[in-house]
């Protein structure tokens, strides 16, 4: 049988009452198939999906802005760079 890895995600993602039980449903089955073509492409499609909606691929939070200085040097002159990254306000 094939299984059409589309249908498995879209039902996970239908059938999940929250962002953090969809990240959980996502995650353990990510782990209990490990490293099976199965799991790789579905751990992709998790990752694209988390990254265009900006949420935690592992507790499903939306992830916010940080912005850092980052003290650098530019042709012998001390400057600073900013540096944006995302973080979650759950996990870190
Ligand atoms: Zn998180």
């Amino acid at each position: 049988m094939d299984v059409d890895i589309y249908e498995i995600f879209n039902y996970i993602k239908d059938n999940s009452d929250n962002k953090q039980e969809l990240a959980d449903n996502m995650n353990s089955l990510i782990m209990s198939t490990d490293r099976s073509k199965f799991s790789m492409q579905l751990n992709k499609l998790w990752d694209e999906y988390c990254t265009s909606y900006g949420i935690c691929v592992c507790c499903g939070e939306r992830m916010i802005a940080i912005e850092e200085k980052e003290p650098m040097e530019y042709f012998g002159f001390p400057t600073n760079e900013i540096i944006t990254y995302q973080v979650c306000p759950n996990c870190g």
